[in-house]
């Protein structure tokens, strides 16, 4: 610690708000010791931030605070619960000043950029969807809740610490940043994830299917096998824990009756996984109505783009050999993906109206062959 700083003890209070940051700056504070349960007003860590005054939580941050983790514009400066909360005591302290400096900057606006490009491409609805990116080893850059991607503009970012906390930021961060968060801890190589709602890579996930392999080589390089999570209710840490198992060996995931989330070195890249995997969905599903079987890529053709894949770093279940045994690279499908039945009508329940439709071609099949003498 330096010596001219100058450290003010505030432990007694339960609210941080602007007129105690403006009296702390008045009194030439440099750091702010605080209760772990204290909330600070996001006004005042803006503030406070801005002129430089770090601070410092007192006490150790071990109590879970679930309650509070809702979608208020304050939220509590620490001890957020997390299913990898023991690294959390090994994390530096969050420096909000971060979210200031030219790089915070130019992500802001990578990421107000990539929001507009979900609303064009209708991968987000209402103020659906939401894109993050760890600027920092305990800060990360997110968009607030309650606001359209299509509307977003650098003010109305915020940053939180990996515990969920709001750093800064005048509005309240998602909801859905623990979602984030957990493959944050999860997955050092990744900086950005872009989390959203597109209709087709839905449709699988409203149906419980993975998209099949080896049917168009640039999602075998970019994304490859696509995870399924179980459902849990959005914005819980219940929720966020359920991609943990996957999100080391997959770079998009399907969130069961709910979305996508995708993670990338980029918050452009991780907005790029999202494309191909809805432009993928969309091609299959296209596919799937012409009345013939899909043509695959053979699995040797196949190796050669998972070489490019490895040798470009991104993640694949498929590198892991033990989990290989003697499958093939095609044949990690759930039960029930349309490349296991890739004909129309391959689903489990045929809507009444479909049968009839089919029924009546076959009968007007039928008659013209008839006619024609081919029967
Ligand atoms: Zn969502």
């Amino acid at each position: 610690m330096k010596s001219e700083m100058k450290s003010i003890d505030l432990t007694s209070l339960k609210l941080l708000a602007m007129r105690d940051a403006r009296s702390a700056l008045a009194e030439g504070a440099s750091q702010l010791l605080v209760c772990k349960n204290c909330v600070i007003t996001p006004s005042a860590r803006d503030f406070l931030a801005q002129h430089n005054i770090s601070l410092v939580t007192s006490g150790a941050a071990k109590a879970a605070v679930s309650a509070a983790y809702g979608q208020s514009p304050a939220v509590p400066a620490t001890g957020q619960l997390s299913g990898n909360s023991g690294a959390a005591q090994n994390r530096p302290a969050p420096n909000p000043r971060l979210f200031f400096s030219p790089e915070a900057e130019a992500i802001k606006k990578e990421i107000c950029a990539v929001g507009r490009k979900l609303w064009m491409r209708q991968f987000v609805d209402g103020n659906g969807g939401n894109i993050s990116y760890r600027i920092g080893p305990n800060e990360v850059i997110c968009t607030p809740t309650l606001v359209s991607k299509f509307d977003l503009t650098p003010e109305d970012l915020s940053m939180v610490d990996l515990e969920g906390n709001q750093i800064a930021g005048s509005k309240a961060r998602t909801s859905e940043i623990l979602l984030h968060l957990e493959v944050y801890k999860a997955v050092p190589e990744a900086k950005s994830c872009v989390h959203c709602h597109p209709p087709h890579a839905t449709a699988y996930a409203i149906t419980g299917r993975v998209p099949p392999n080896l049917v168009i080589p640039e999602f075998e390089v970019f994304i490859g096998k696509v995870a399924i999570s179980p459902y849990e209710t959005p914005g819980t840490a219940a929720f966020a824990q359920t991609v943990l198992p996957f999100v080391k060996t997959h770079n998009t995931v399907l969130l069961a009756n709910h979305g996508i989330i995708c993670w990338a070195d980029t918050v452009t890249h991780a907005e790029w996984y999202a494309e191909v995997l809805e432009t993928y969905c969309w091609t299959l599903m296209l596919a799937s109505q012409l009345g013939v079987p899909i043509s695959y890529i053979s699995e040797q053709k196949g190796s050669d783009l998972l070489a490019i894949k490895k040798k470009l770093g991104l993640p694949d279940i498929r590198f892991d050999t033990s989990r290989m045994k003697e499958c093939q690279l095609s044949d990690l499908e759930v039960p029930g993906s349309i490349a296991l039945t890739p004909s129309p009508c391959d689903g489990n329940t045929v809507r009444p109206a479909e049968t009839d439709l089919e029924m009546l071609v076959r009968s007007v099949t039928d008659a013209v062959m008839e006619t024609i003498g081919a029967k």
